[in-house]
């Protein structure tokens, strides 16, 4: 059998997202994922607007009638809130199997050849034009493509889970206190998917919605939890490249973004149109070039949010600003999802 142009490594949404753009430019795509899918992974399950336009850009079609849209975002803290509509369309609550089945569907029409439980050991044995790297952010590739070099990063510890009641509200919330958020998206009519963001590696979400999420606490503690609480390291790191030879990362391996964003996976869709055009090209130095860029809004408005992280009399200063000038929010999240 001839060498595929690409080979990707990981069939997770990046490897996936990869597979498919390069697919429809033309070129021979062969997938390998250690796993068997549906392959489900913590994560906060919210696509913005954006996210959605992204995916569908490259031609994933997502199963909307799958999940729940949401409107906007609310953000509470202990003594105000305040919340926005999205301006151009509505977000989308997908449960992270069922987003996965629908990336390797498309996957499958576009012509990708996909192979399950086959980890990559030994970046020497795979033989392709191009070889990209979709591994997750431990990413082995990285490490063996000489590409480890990182710029900045900062640690935070997520854990999540899923309860079966109605979403209470068409908004993904974000609640926030000490050290810790929490964020709740809809996911369907009957059930909630609850992301827990801190600090503080030990810190679990029973313990935080008792110590610091009262009202939140209120609401889901009749609720039945409908999935196992599953923990994963979140944060942001930023790589000094992100291609080297014929070796080009993407998604999580690429660098992360801090999950409060929401914006991981629309990242991840602007990097694979991105990555599809310089294979194409025959030269990944323009991915290389570009994919900083995609990420840049992302972080400063990760470092803007987080100001609301510091303290109590911090939070409710700026909480009680933006509640009492709207307009100051629904100008963020604008511009958070243009
Ligand atoms: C707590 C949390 C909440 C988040 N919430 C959101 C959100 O609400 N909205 C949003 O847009 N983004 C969110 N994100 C970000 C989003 O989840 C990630 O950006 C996305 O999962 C990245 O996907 P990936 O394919 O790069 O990595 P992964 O999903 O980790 O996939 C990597 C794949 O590579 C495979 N693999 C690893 N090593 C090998 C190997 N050697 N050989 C073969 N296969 C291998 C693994 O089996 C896996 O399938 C969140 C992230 C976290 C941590």
């Amino acid at each position: 059998m001839p060498d595929p142009d690409v080979f990707v490594i990981g069939g997770g949404p990046a490897g996936l997202a990869a597979a498919i753009a390069a697919r429809r430019r033309g070129l021979s795509v062969v997938v390998a994922d250690g796993n068997t899918p549906p392959i489900d992974k913590p994560c906060g399950e919210g696509l913005m607007p954006d996210s959605r336009r992204a995916a569908r850009e490259i031609g994933i079609e997502l199963p909307d009638a799958e999940g729940f849209e949401f409107r906007g975002i609310r953000f509470l803290g202990e003594s105000h809130s305040v919340q926005a509509d999205f301006p151009n369309g509505r977000g989308l609550g997908l449960r992270r199997p069922v987003l996965h089945g629908a990336l390797i569907e498309t996957a499958v029409r576009a012509g990708v050849e996909l192979r399950w439980s086959t980890p990559i050991v030994d970046l020497n044995a795979v033989r392709a034009r191009w070889i990209v790297g979709a591994d997750g952010s431990t990413s082995r590739v990285r490490r063996w493509a000489g590409l480890d070099a990182h710029i900045s990063g900062s640690r935070r510890y997520a854990f999540r889970q899923h309860f079966a009641i109605g979403p209470w509200t068409e908004f993904m919330e974000i609640h926030w206190s000490e050290g810790c958020q929490i964020y709740v998206t809809p996911i369907s009519r009957a059930e909630v998917c609850v992301v827990l963001i801190s600090k503080t590696p030990g810190l679990h979400l029973g313990e935080a919605l008792e110590r610091f999420f009262p009202v939140l606490n209120v609401r889901l503690r009749d609720a039945a939890a409908s999935s196992k609480e599953r923990g994963a390291v979140a944060g942001r790191s930023r790589l000094q490249a992100v291609a080297k030879r014929n070796v080009a990362l993407i998604g999580d391996a690429s660098g992360t973004v801090d999950p409060i964003t929401g914006e991981g996976l629309c990242l991840t869709f602007r990097q694979a149109a991105v990555l599809a055009e310089a294979m194409v090209g025959g030269d990944l130095a323009a991915y290389n070039r570009t994919h900083p860029r995609l990420a840049f809004r992302s972080h400063l408005m990760a470092r803007t949010m987080l100001l609301l992280d510091h303290n109590r009399s911090t939070r409710k200063f700026l909480l009680g600003s933006l509640a009492w000038q709207p307009w100051i929010f629904r100008t963020l999240l604008h511009v958070h999802v243009l």
